[in-house]
């Protein structure tokens, strides 16, 4: 594992002084972000693509905490191949502080990557490598605010809660939300470090993944009345989702979002195997994202009726035919809480008191919230960058992430 962070000579004097007037704890900044980049490189070099297992990361993550005292917990996935980890530093209060950061990746597969992506390198302040702006930076600089996180002093407890398979479907926080949830904590708020460039946002849409497998019966294309093609039947779904996602774009706009209304969109389609074979199978997904005011079971309503009209329709064709739906992935939608403490104490930590925004992305902060945890999303790094090859974070991000990170140490030690 390569744990170099390579620097340019330029940039080699460090983080830049905090040159505002500082609030409470803005001391312990330029120490943070210079951490936070030593573990950032760490994170950066473990590959936690969401098929690879993410163990030698929590791994690492747990060690880390064990050298500074603190306990942390597995909450292994079915069959022990992935692991979210939880911890809590401080005393068993009310009012405790969840810093969540999910630790898989997407792929780099098939992307024009011009450097190592497991490797962080240093150009032109910036930090390059896969994760960096989404979002091992928030989990890095929440690393490295635990040294200066003394239980013994402190007022309120904050919650280390890090994830796998955010990027798959938001799959691993639900149980480790519960097990935060089980353990007696009430928190005052959680805070979700998606990357957000440290604005704070306090909406996102909902996400429903669904994968539809129609099975029909083969025979030669020229004997229609012999078989039955899965992809005609599906394109008779098809095409119900193709309207539903039409008169989507009209009804129930909300606004604050970009786009202002629940989208809905065929991901793939593999059906049939050749052109003069009536297809066997027809496999496709879609991925439906509602805005918070919209019920996902209202939207999908025409698209289960078609369902059941093939199905009725393919009953005659024999029992190995069919329509199966199979839920991939539901992720309820965060919405915006009216005098939420999370955004309160948000806007505490933040620098600018912008007021909070929304965000198409989907995120695990809408799970926390509807286990009665009030939840913002807000991160170092922009979703700009995300995703894409030489994704890359701003060093002027981490800095802020930094002054964010010690601001929270203050406020967890208050009286
Ligand atoms: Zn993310």
């Amino acid at each position: 594992m390569r744990v170099t962070v390579f620097r340019d000579t330029e940039a080699a004097e460090g983080p830049r002084p905090v040159t505002r007037a500082p609030k409470n704890g803005d001391n312990l900044a330029p120490a943070l972000a210079a951490s936070a980049i030593e573990i950032l490189a760490r994170l950066i070099a473990f590959d936690t693509t969401s098929s690879a297992t993410n163990l030698a990361l929590i791994e690492y993550v747990e060690n880390y905490l064990a050298g500074h005292g603190v306990v942390a917990r597995r909450i292994n996935n079915a069959d022990g191949s992935k692991a979210n980890l939880l911890a809590t530093i401080g005393p068993a209060e009310a009012r405790g502080l969840v810093l969540s950061g999910h630790t898989d990746v997407v792929p780099v597969e098939g992307q024009p990557w011009s450097r190592d992506p497991f490797t962080l390198v240093e150009d032109q302040g910036r930090l390059y490598g896969r994760g960096t702006a989404d979002m091992k930076s928030f989990i890095a600089l929440a690393l490295a605010a635990v040294p200066y996180l003394t239980p013994r002093k402190m007022t309120r407890p904050v919650h280390l809660a890090f994830s796998y398979d955010e990027e798959i479907g938001c799959l691993g926080a639900p149980d480790l939300i519960n097990a935060l949830v089980a353990e007696g904590h009430r928190p005052a708020a959680a805070i979700v470090g998606e990357p957000t460039e440290m604005a704070i946002i306090n909406s996102h849409k909902g996400i429903h993944l669904y994968e539809v497998v129609v099975t029909g019966r083969e025979a030669h294309s020229s004997l229609v009345h012999e078989g039955v093609s899965a992809n005609m039947i599906a394109i008779d779904i098809l095409s119900v989702l193709g309207r539903i996602a039409e008169s989507e774009r009209t009804g129930h706009r909300n606004a604050r979002f970009d786009p202002p209304w629940s989208t809905l969109t065929v991901g793939t389609i593999h059906g049939g195997t050749a052109a003069n074979i009536l297809a066997r199978e027809c496999r496709f997904t879609f991925d439906l994202r509602t805005v918070p005011d919209r019920e996902a079971d209202a939207v999908l309503a025409p698209f289960w009726v078609a369902v059941e009209t093939a199905r009725t329709r393919l009953k005659a064709e024999g029992a190995e035919t069919g329509v199966e739906v199979n839920p991939i992935a539901q992720v309820p939608p965060l919405r915006r809480e009216e005098d939420g403490s999370a955004e309160q104490l948000a806007a505490m930590l933040c620098e600018e008191a912008a007021p909070a925004g929304a965000v198409s992305y989907g995120a695990e902060a809408g799970q926390f919230q509807i286990a009665g945890i009030s939840t913002v999303i807000c991160g170092p790094g922009s979703i700009v960058q995300a995703h894409r090859p030489d994704e890359y974070i701003e060093i002027a991000q981490i800095e802020a992430g930094a002054r964010f990170m010690s601001r929270l140490i203050a406020m967890t030690h208050a009286a």
